[in-house]
């Protein structure tokens, strides 16, 4: 008799075994006090009970098959199943829905529970062999049927509103459920539906809920995930609360290890006996939340906190935010911080707030920031080519190259859109290079002559001539590509200010010596200094579209322009004029005997193709 006892439940024995240590490692473990956690408690406890269950009842079923005990426990069974089921629901929706939502979910399915727990009860229950058979067991089958299609179906619905690996958990645990009916089907001797609950439960618990997912292990702390999931349970709830953030200055940095993890240690013993302030430990820093938005208190417990710590009140800026689900990246809070540390460069407040609109500027850099790198991962950047004309030879000698983005959805993204803030975040260097590389390779592929053309003018931020490599780096691209230097001119800005930087000057002689030229661009906006503008070693000034238009709208401005195209014509430098759009500005423009000229009039930035088309229809 026993040793079938034994291999019809060996299945149950082992998913007892896991509820059950499951359940102990949970009830030990460190708690953040939400809702979830409670939920999933709810689960664990009727699976482990379930499994109990099926074990006691197979046990007299075999024993004693059709006693009114083994009737009983059997349903019993049945019953605590339609629990675990149900728990099952709560703990999906719980940290999904809001209140009302859940509750709504909460009365239907408890509901459902109780009128098939009495449909059950009264139910006609056969038992052959250890198998509960009957119309009891079909109103459980169809009970559970229900629950995994619903299950399925919200997780779909809701997956937006799920965070971390909850979405790909509940498929597995879905799956896993499949999977077991399936081979219970095949090999009814097996008895695997235990098993399967006590599956479930452990793919929740290690993904989920097991200490290694919430705590980080450095310091002891609730770490990212579980900041999430409290912050998630407080938006739920409809609780306000704030966020702070704790940024350790440099002397705190340089502290004494030993004497530090003291500090620390003591720091969150004191945390810890506070049942409004809840700690976080991302990436190596302290982020509080606090049920209360009272800044007073914050500001109390923080200067409480720093006497901890051996440099004192000086220990750590502190970032405030009153809105806690405003981040919901652990890599954007330190670059958020940072962002809004540099807005407040001035101020020397150990206490700083972040502004909603600071982050929202913050954002939607980041994007910027993210498709200028996609950009240049996917081989998206694009270079067009706006002819310049010259009035004397009355044809297009040169050109200037300008960059673009093809974005993911095919569109054109001008260079105003993310030039200022690749220059903020030192992105300007690869782009610039790319653009360098794709003019370098258009005039190999091009007989610059035949063209027309003696030169491409390319774009150079002030920001790129600070890096050391600059003209080593474009050097290197041109003999690669075998470019004679005469081919490329560089536009640089007045903002290139020589004298004081140095890295600026050596790449400037740099180039200097190996035969390529510079030219002025953007004169005429911003504080033209005369005096410096000659100093600068270029041949060309290019005149802004902003001084051509107030060359037609301001009498003053005529005067300036006009002499100081005199002036720089007598210095021998070439004079471009940008932004001429129509033909009255060109004819307006005439008296000046200007030498050049770019814009729309003649051509917009056009790409490769269309502008050796153009090229070759102009310049004949
Ligand atoms: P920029 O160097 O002064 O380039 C001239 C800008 O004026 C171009 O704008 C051009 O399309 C525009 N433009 C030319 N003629 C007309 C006209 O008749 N009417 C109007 N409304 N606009 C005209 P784009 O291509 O949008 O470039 C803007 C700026 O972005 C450039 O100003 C340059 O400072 C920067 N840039 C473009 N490409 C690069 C690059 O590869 N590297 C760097 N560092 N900066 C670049
Ligand atoms: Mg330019
Ligand atoms: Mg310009």
């Amino acid at each position: 008799m026993f040793p079938t006892v034994d291999f019809k439940i060996c299945g149950q024995i082992c998913g007892l075994f896991v509820t059950i240590t499951i359940l102990i490692f949970f009830v030990c473990q460190k708690k953040l006090n939400i809702k979830s956690e409670l939920n999933f408690l709810r689960t664990l406890i009727t699976a482990t009970i379930t499994c109990a269950l099926d074990v006691v009842s197979v046990f007299f079923n075999t024993l004693i098959p059709q006693a009114q005990i083994s009737i009983l426990l059997s349903k019993l069974y049945l019953i605590t199943m339609l629990v675990y089921l149900t728990s099952v629901i709560l703990y999906i929706a719980g940290d999904t829905l809001n209140k009302k939502k859940y509750n709504i979910i909460f009365w239907v399915w408890t509901i459902l529970g109780i009128l098939a727990t009495t449909a059950i009860s009264f139910a006609e229950i056969r038992i052959v062999d250890v198998y509960t058979q009957g119309v009891a067991t079909y109103i459980e089958y169809s009970v559970a049927v229900a629950v995994v299609v619903f299950v399925s179906i919200f997780t779909v619905r809701h997956r937006n509103q799920m965070y971390g690996d909850k979405e790909t958990v509940i498929y597995i645990w879905m799956a896993s459920w499949l999977l077991f009916a399936l081979i219970q089907f095949f090999f009814p001797k097996l008895l695997l539906v235990s098993f399967a609950v006590a599956f479930g439960v452990m793919v929740i618990y290690i993904k989920l809920e097991s200490i290694d997912n919430i705590i980080d292990r450095e310091t002891g702390l609730f770490n990212w995930n579980s900041y999430l999931k409290y912050v998630n349970d407080m938006k739920l709830q409809g609780q306000k609360g704030s966020v702070i953030y704790l940024k350790p200055n440099d002397t705190l940095k340089k502290a004494d290890e030993k004497v530090l993890r003291a500090s620390y240690k003591m720091f969150n013993d004191a945390i810890r006996k506070r049942n409004d302030i809840i700690a976080f430990s991302i990436r190596n820093e302290y982020l509080f939340v606090m049920k209360k938005d009272n800044l007073n208190e914050i500001k109390t417990f923080l200067s409480e906190g720093k006497r901890f710590f051996p440099v004192g009140a000086d220990a750590y800026s502190a970032f405030y935010l009153n809105n806690v689900e405003r981040i919901d990246n652990e890599e954007d809070l330190e670059p958020l911080v940072s962002y809004v540390e540099s807005k407040y460069a001035e101020s020397d407040s150990a206490f700083i707030p972040i502004e909603e609109e600071m982050i929202a500027s913050y954002y939607s850099i980041s994007d910027i920031e993210e498709m200028i790198k996609q950009a240049v991962e996917n081989d998206s950047v694009v270079v067009y080519y706006q002819p310049i004309y010259s009035v004397k030879e009355k044809k297009f000698t040169s050109a200037e190259a300008l960059v673009r983005i093809l974005n993911e959805e095919g569109k054109l993204i001008p260079p105003y859109k993310f030039i200022p803030i690749a220059e903020k975040t030192g992105q300007i260097n690869v782009l610039g290079r790319i653009v360098f590389e794709k003019v370098c390779s258009f005039i190999q592929a091009n007989d610059m002559d035949d063209l027309g053309l003696r030169h491409i003018n390319v774009n150079l931020s002030g920001t790129q001539l600070s890096d050391e490599d600059l003209a080593e780096t474009y050097i290197q691209i041109m003999g690669k590509y075998e470019i004679d230097p005469q081919f490329i001119h560089l536009e640089i800005t007045e903002s290139a200010n020589v004298e004081q930087n140095k890295t600026l000057k050596k790449n400037l002689d740099r180039f200097l010596n190996y035969g390529v030229v510079f030219a002025l661009d953007d004169y005429g906006t911003g504080y033209s200094n005369l005096n410096y503008v000659v100093e600068m070693p270029v041949v060309t000034i290019k005149f802004d579209k902003q001084m051509t238009d107030s060359y037609f709208s301001d009498a003053k401005a005529k005067r300036v322009m006009e002499y100081s195209i005199k002036m720089f014509k007598s210095m021998g430098l070439n004079v471009v004029i940008e932004g001429v759009e129509s033909k009255e500005q060109l004819e307006g423009l005439s008296d000046m005997n200007v030498e050049y000229i770019q814009g729309y009039y003649f051509s917009e930035p056009v790409n490769p193709v269309s502008f050796v088309n153009f090229l070759r229809e102009k310049n004949g």
